[in-house]
């Protein structure tokens, strides 16, 4: 028998590509958090993939992009940090028909230049991924292994499959290229196969039955978060925070009985920039927070397997986004610092 793998996979690429998706498909659960929203995953989201071939640890990494506010910055910055610290990279692309300049960043990233820049805009880029390529990555002889995994593939044909491999190839030292649908799992199997050919031989570093690593405070505000999003739809441009004020076991004298379901007393609020979001947070006579709880708690209770009393407030913060306070007071701050 082949010895057991076992290492750290970051998951990089743009917004939107499926990086959660594919994460929740290879764990078999719903972990992280999608949304057809930009920058849904603000902190990092780890999961947990055992096999009796190994152990993965997928880091969902915050998108790579130009920063405009503090939160983007601690943003890029964890997710530059993560790409040095894994044992293995999946660099995930959607269909498209030319390659953009955030994958181009991506690539560059990845430690090897593609095209000389073409525009002002992109020659600044360029500089920045520059000077982190030697921070993050080093120069030269460490290698961590690359995937370029291509998803939605049930959105193409094989020929527009064919020429997006040739498209990206070029752009980065691949150890391999897979093509995959993470929402019908075309090629599931393929990608694990993969995965655990390029991780290093390694303990076991978490129980088979752990799916995240994660506390599951920082797991029900991402869930609350995540219904807020979707339910608002366009309406509030990303400026919502989720901080969880209490969450609390009530105690019960069947605790020790088998099949016993814990019961949470949840206390969390909602923040955002203006009074204007709240009114709209709220909704016509509470109903959209009542929308937004009712929603939350069904997928905390499903996710959690435990039984939720969700009591959910809106607050306004002017300019939290830029706030160093209250970004660390909203959980988005490297766990490692
Ligand atoms: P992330 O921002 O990279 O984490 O992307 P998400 O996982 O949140 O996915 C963004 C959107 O793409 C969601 O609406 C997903 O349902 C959709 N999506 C993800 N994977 C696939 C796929 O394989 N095929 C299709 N058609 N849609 C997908
Ligand atoms: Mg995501």
């Amino acid at each position: 028998m082949s010895e057991f793998k076992s290492g750290f996979v970051a998951l990089v690429g743009r917004t939107n590509v499926g990086k959660s998706t594919l994460m929740n498909r290879l764990i078999g659960q719903k972990v992280a958090i999608t949304s057809n929203k930009p920058q849904t995953t603000r902190t990092r989201i780890r999961t947990i993939l055992t096999t009796d071939e190994g152990q993965a640890i997928f880091i969902d990494t915050p998108g790579i992009h130009k920063a405009q506010n503090k939160l983007g910055n601690f943003m890029v910055g964890v997710a530059e940090k993560t790409l040095s610290e894994v044992d293995l990279i999946l660099w995930l692309i959607e269909p498209v028909d030319y390659v953009g300049i955030g994958d181009r960043h991506i690539a560059e990233l990845l430690g090897k230049a593609t095209e000389a820049p073409q525009n002002e805009e992109e020659k600044d880029s360029a500089n920045a991924v520059k000077m982190s390529e030697n921070r993050i990555l080093g120069t030269g002889s460490h290698k961590i292994p690359r995937v370029l995994v291509i998803n939605k593939i049930d959105k193409i044909s094989k020929e527009k499959q064919l020429e997006l491999i040739n498209t990206y190839k070029d752009l980065c030292d691949f150890d391999a290229i897979v093509p995959i649908s993470a929402l019908k799992g075309d090629n599931e199997d393929e990608l694990k196969k993969v995965i655990f050919n390029l991780l290093p031989e390694g303990p076991m570093f978490y129980d088979e039955d752990e799916l995240t690593d994660q506390p599951e405070r920082q797991i029900a505000a991402e869930l609350i978060r995540e219904k807020a999003l979707r339910l608002l739809d366009d309406e509030i441009p990303h400026g919502i925070a989720v901080g969880i004020e209490k969450m609390k076991e009530r105690p019960s004298a069947y605790a020790n009985k088998p099949n016993y379901i814990p019961f949470y007393d949840i206390e969390a609020t909602i923040v955002c920039e203006r009074d204007s979001h709240k009114g709209i947070i709220i909704g016509k006579q509470g109903s959209m927070l009542k929308k937004i709880g009712t929603q939350a708690r069904h997928e905390i209770e499903s996710l959690l397997a435990c039984r939720v009393n969700l009591q959910l407030f809106v607050k306004v913060k002017k300019d939290w986004r830029d706030s160093a306070f209250l970004l660390k007071n909203y959980g988005f701050v490297d766990e490692d610092e």
